[in-house]
C-alpha cells in the first residue's frame, strides 16, 4: 500500500483485478490539512480509465460466479473482510486521520464502524430466507417473490468519513452479490484503496471489486453516466447529488442519493433544570456541532433553546468550546483536527463574515487559531465558533457551512421549537433534550428528519436505516433497506397444472 501511493506513477486504479496507474499516467498530491504538505500520491483517473473499470466490472457480474454464489459464502468473505480490517485497525486508523484530518482516535473508531458494516450485511444476508412463497390463491400454482442483485453499481464518496461511508456502500452491494466501482473522493482516497487491497486478500473474485481514483467532474459523472452502469451510489453534497441525479436519468439506472444536512438541536429548559441535566446538554451539544470540526453531514449546527435557559447555556457552551484543544489528529490530548482542505476552511469564514454582517453575536471563535508547533501556520485550522442571536433568514442558518460553525435560535414554545426545527430544506438528523417523557415523544414524532434522537446527539446502528427527508437525500443506508437498495426484486411465478385459457377461439 505504501507503495503504491508514493511511487511516482502509483498504482490506486485496479480493475479486473489489476492495479495499474492512470492511462494518462496523472497524478494527484494527497495534503495532510495539518501542515498543508503533500504525504502520498494517487493516481488521477479520468473517462477512459473509469470505462475500463466499469467494463471489468460488467465482465463480472455477467460472466462470473460472485452474483451466484450462495450468500452464506457471501457472508463468510464479508466476514473475513471484517478480521483483516480489525487486523489493520492501527496502519488504516493512522491513514484516516492524516487524510480527512481527524484524531487518531476518531480514525480508530471509524476503522471499527467500517468492520461493523460488514459484519452486519454478512449477518443480514447469511439469515435470510431464499425467498417469500406467495399464495396464489390455488394449489396449482407456486409463486415466490426472490431478491436478486442490481448489477455492476457505481459507487460516489465523500471525504468526510471516507472509509465509512464507502462500507455502507460496498458491504451490502457484496452481500446482495453485485459487482463495483468506488470512486472516492479525490482528497481521501487512501483507506479506499486500501480496502480493495484487503477485499483481494479476503478472497472476493477479480473483478468484483474496481476502484478509480480521481475527480468528480471526470470519473464521478461518467460513472453516472454509464450506460453499463445498473445503479449509483452517491454520498456527498447537494449541489453534486442533482448532478448525479441527472446524469443517471437518461439510462434509468438506480439512484440512491446520501446529502447533506442543517440539523437542529433542540433543547428545552427542563433538561437542564438539574446540575447534572445542563452538564449533560451542552457537553453534548458540544459534541453535536464541533467532532471532526463539524465536517459531519449529521452535525448539530443549529442550536435551538428555550429562551429562560438560554443565556445560561449559551455562555458554558462558549466557554468549552474556547478550550476545545486544537492540533494534528494524531498528537496526544488533541481533541479536534484541522479542517480537510484550504478551500473548506475559506468557505466557513465566508459563512462567518456573512452571519456577523447580518447580526449575528460572536460568542467564540470565529477566526483562525494562533499557530503552534503541532497547529502551523499552513494547516488549515479553524476556531470552534458559536455565533449567538441568529434567526432563520441567515444564510448560515439555512445552508449547510459543514465545519466548526454553531448557529443559536431560541424559542418559547413547544410548537415554535418544532416549527423552527422543520424549517429547513434537509431532513437528516436533529434531537430533542427534555426531562418530559411525553413531550420528547411528541416532538420527535413531529420532526420531519431521517434520524431523531431523544437526550443523545450523533450514534447510529448499522441495523438501524440512515438517510433524509428532503434535500438530504433519496433511498436508505444500512439496515435491510440498505441491503434492499442493492437488489431488485423478483416474481417467479409458475403455474404446475398449464392448460389452454382459452381467451381466444380460434
Ligand atoms: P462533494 O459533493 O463535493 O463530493 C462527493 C463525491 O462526489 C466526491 O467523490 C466527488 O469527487 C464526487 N463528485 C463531485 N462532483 C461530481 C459530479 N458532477 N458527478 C459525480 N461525482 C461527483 O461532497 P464532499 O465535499 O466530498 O462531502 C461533503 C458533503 O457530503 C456534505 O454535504 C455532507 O453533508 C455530505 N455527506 C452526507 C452524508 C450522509 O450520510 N447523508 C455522509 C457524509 C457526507
Amino acid at each position: 500500500m505504501a507503495d503504491r501511493t508514493t511511487a511516482q506513477a502509483p498504482e490506486t486504479v485496479h480493475a479486473g483485478g489489476e492495479w495499474s496507474a492512470a492511462g494518462s499516467g496523472a497524478t494527484r498530491e494527497i495534503i495532510d490539512p495539518a501542515d498543508g504538505r503533500p504525504f502520498a500520491v494517487v493516481a488521477e483517473g479520468d473517462d477512459k480509465d473509469t470505462d475500463l473499470a466499469v467494463a471489468a466490472a460488467r465482465h463480472a457480474f455477467d460472466t462470473g460466479d460472485w452474483p451466484r454464489t450462495p450468500a452464506a459464502e457471501r457472508a463468510a468473505l464479508l466476514r473475513r473482510v471484517a478480521d483483516l480490517l480489525v487486523r489493520d485497525r492501527e496502519r488504516l486508523g493512522l491513514l484516516e486521520s492524516r487524510d480527512a484530518g481527524k484524531t487518531l482516535e476518531e480514525g480508530r473508531v471509524d476503522i471499527d464502524c467500517v468492520a461493523d458494516a460488514f459484519r452486519y450485511f454478512a449477518d443480514l444476508v447469511a439469515g435470510e430466507a431464499p425467498g417469500r412463497v406467495v399464495d396464489a390463491g390455488t394449489a396449482d400454482v407456486h409463486s415466490v417473490v426472490v431478491h436478486e442483485p442490481v448489477g455492476v453499481c457505481a459507487l460516489i464518496t465523500p471525504w468526510n468519513y471516507p472509509l465509512l461511508q464507502a462500507s455502507w456502500k460496498i458491504a451490502p452491494a457484496l452481500a446482495a452479490g453485485n459487482t463495483f466501482v468506488v470512486k472516492p473522493s479525490e482528497i481521501t482516497p487512501l483507506t479506499t484503496v486500501a480496502l480493495i487491497a484487503l477485499l483481494a486478500e479476503a478472497g472476493l473474485p477479480a473483478g468484483v471489486a474496481n476502484i478509480v481514483t480521481g475527480p468528480g467532474h471526470t470519473v464521478g459523472a461518467r460513472l453516472a453516466e454509464h450506460p453499463d452502469v445498473d445503479l449509483v451510489s452517491f454520498t456527498g453534497g447537494l449541489v453534486s447529488g442533482v448532478k448525479v441525479a441527472q446524469a443517471a436519468a437518461p439510462t434509468v439506472k438506480k439512484v440512491a442519493l446520501e446529502l447533506g444536512g442543517k440539523n437542529p438541536n433542540v433543547v428545552f429548559a427542563d433538561a437542564c433544570a438539574t446540575a447534572d441535566g445542563f452538564d449533560t446538554a451542552v457537553d453534548q451539544a458540544l459534541n453535536a456541532a464541533f467532532i471532526h470540526s463539524g465536517q459531519v453531514c449529521s452535525a448539530g449546527s443549529r442550536l435551538i433553546v428555550e429562551e429562560s435557559v438560554r443565556d445560561r447555556f449559551v455562555a458554558e457552551l462558549a466557554r468549552r468550546a474556547e478550550r476545545i484543544r486544537l492540533g494534528r489528529g494524531t498528537e496526544d490530548g488533541v481533541e479536534c483536527g484541522p479542517l480537510v482542505s484550504e478551500q473548506q476552511r475559506a468557505k466557513v469564514e465566508v459563512y462567518v463574515e456573512s452571519a456577523l454582517a447580518e447580526g449575528a453575536v460572536l460568542r467564540s471563535g470565529g477566526k483562525r487559531p494562533q499557530p503552534t508547533d503541532t497547529r502551523p501556520a499552513t494547516g488549515y485550522f479553524y476556531e470552534p465558533t458559536v455565533l449567538d442571536c441568529c434567526h432563520r433568514e441567515m444564510k448560515v442558518v439555512r445552508e449547510e457551512v459543514f465545519g466548526p460553525v454553531l448557529t443559536v435560535e431560541t424559542f418559547r414554545t413547544e410548537d415554535e421549537a418544532v416549527a423552527l426545527a422543520n424549517d429547513t430544506e434537509y431532513g437528516l438528523a436533529g434531537a430533542v433534550w427534555t426531562a418530559d417523557a411525553g413531550r420528547a415523544r411528541r416532538v420527535a414524532g413531529r420532526l420531519r428528519h431521517g434520524t431523531v434522537w431523544i437526550n443523545d446527539f450523533h450514534p447510529y446502528l448499522p441495523q438501524a436505516e440512515w438517510g433524509g427527508f428532503g434535500k438530504s437525500g433519496v433511498g436508505r443506508e444500512l439496515g435491510p433497506a440498505g441491503l434492499a437498495e442493492y437488489r431488485e426484486t423478483k416474481h417467479v411465478y409458475q403455474n404446475l397444472a398449464p392448460k389452454p385459457v382459452r381467451w381466444f377461439a380460434g
